[in-house]
């Protein structure tokens, strides 16, 4: 019997009510439940908290196990192992099983067991240990016929659950080869599609993992390479949960002084720092849910050493915009910018956003996309200027490291 849980304790914690994600789950369950009408069974969708969910589930039917996959959060972590003992409580048997990643946290470890805290040795041993039995796909249709045969509920909509439609335009689920093929080349010119858009249906689930390494190993390295860094920081976050409760991989990094300038952060956020790729980019993110990758990475940099505001705010930020936000890549790629991270951009490079563009947006076409005015007399002037920024930033860094 297929369960849903519309988990209240996250749903309360998004702000806006127009919330994308919220939307695409309700699609996929949607489509879901078409299908599994058609096998003369039912998703049933709970709107509660879980264990509320099981307490319901337990007065209803017999139930002898439960299955569902790993999840690497904290807050998944804790839900998932109070649930376990309240099914034990029950006789219930609770397995959790790997799905959402190829090689889960202890599966790529150091010759002594130990997690790999740099990319480049963990993703060698990752290639190695890649054999067609990780990438076989799961036996679904052998099951099929074990359906509880029931007829279809209706999943409740967006507003009984207390959210509305937003519109979204959502990206297909299949990868789109051509531009796999050239992903080493295009993927850091944010004024052309060239990544693959499949972040969102990663992260929820829609798209397998194992078909797409299938799909594109062949296609491109570079590629592949991305796939991994994505395993990589699940396994950091479940070794290390630290990072997803607020505090810095490299601890010593906890002594910066941030400015934290409130006025400044709301330029940021609204796009109109007076750096065009930049606000190019936290315009992107503000009206599609989208931001490339090169540009995530300039607006990070910009936010927690050119501003010095705690990288903690922008990654809030993020995770409130992002269609495809994910605790582990999104925390782990912050640090990552703001040179805390494990395996982190060195502190003492700063992007500097001026060649950036020079580089990656050579002809203004991503600029002129969302930023129009930028050559206008109404367009900010630069909020800080960057020599000077720099040489805060390293002073204030250096400071913090010289106290650890
Ligand atoms: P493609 O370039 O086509 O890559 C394919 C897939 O590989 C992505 O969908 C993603 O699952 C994975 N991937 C690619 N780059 C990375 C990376 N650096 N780290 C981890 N996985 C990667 N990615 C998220 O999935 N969720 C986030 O919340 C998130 N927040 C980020 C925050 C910052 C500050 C930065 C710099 C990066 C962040 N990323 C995040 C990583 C990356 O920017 C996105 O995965 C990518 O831009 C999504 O677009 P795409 O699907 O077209 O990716």
């Amino acid at each position: 019997m297929p369960i849903f849980i519309f988990d209240t304790y996250i749903l309360e914690q998004l702000p806006d009510k127009r919330d994308s994600r919220v939307e695409f789950i309700h699609d996929a369950l949607t489509g879901l439940q078409d299908q599994l009408k058609e096998l003369g069974s039912t998703l049933i969708v709970y709107h509660d908290t879980p264990l509320q969910a099981f307490k319901q589930l337990v007065k209803h039917y017999t139930i002898e196990q439960v299955y569902t996959n790993h999840d690497y959060e904290p807050y998944a972590r804790e839900r998932d192992d109070s649930i376990a003992q309240f099914l034990q409580e029950h006789s219930i048997t609770f397995h959790t099983y790997k799905d959402q990643v190829i090689f889960d946290k202890l599966e790529v470890v150091k010759d002594d067991g130990k997690p790999y805290t740099i990319f480049t040795p963990y993703s060698k041993k990752w290639k190695a240990k890649l054999n067609k039995f990780y990438l076989k796909s799961y036996p679904v249709k052998k099951y099929v016929g074990n359906f509880h045969q029931q007829a279809a509920k209706r999943v409740p909509s967006l507003k009984a659950i207390g959210f509305e439609k937003t519109d979204a335009a959502f990206p297909a689920d299949s990868p789109d080869n051509a531009i796999i093929k050239h992903y080493d080349k295009q993927r850091d010119i944010p004024g052309i599609t060239g990544t693959s858009h499949l972040g969102v249906h990663l992260r929820f689930g829609t798209i397998s993992i194992r078909q797409l390494v299938q799909k594109t190993m062949k296609l491109n390295e570079t590629f592949l390479n991305e796939l991994i860094w994505r395993d990589f920081f699940q396994m950091i976050l479940w070794h290390f949960p630290h990072v997803g409760q607020g505090k810095a991989f490299k601890a010593e990094y906890d002594f910066i002084k941030w400015r934290n300038n409130e006025e400044e952060f709301t330029r940021w956020c609204e796009g109109t720092t007076g750096y065009p790729i930049v606000d190019a980019g936290m315009r992107e993110l503000n009206t599609t849910g989208f931001m490339h990758n090169r540009v995530r990475m300039i607006t990070a940099s910009f936010l927690a050493k050119h501003l010095l505001i705690d990288w903690r705010w922008g990654e809030a930020y993020f995770a409130e915009k992002l269609l495809d936000y994910e605790l582990a890549s999104n925390n782990g790629n912050w640090q990552w910018a703001a040179g805390c991270g494990c395996d982190a951009a060195p502190y003492f490079r700063i992007f500097n956003p001026y060649t950036q563009t020079k580089k990656f947006d050579p002809q203004n076409t991503y600029i002129k996309k969302w930023v129009p005015e930028y050559e206008d007399d109404s367009y900010p002037a630069p909020i800080v200027e960057h020599d000077k920024a720099r040489e805060r930033c390293l002073e204030t860094y250096k400071k913090a490291l010289a106290k650890a």
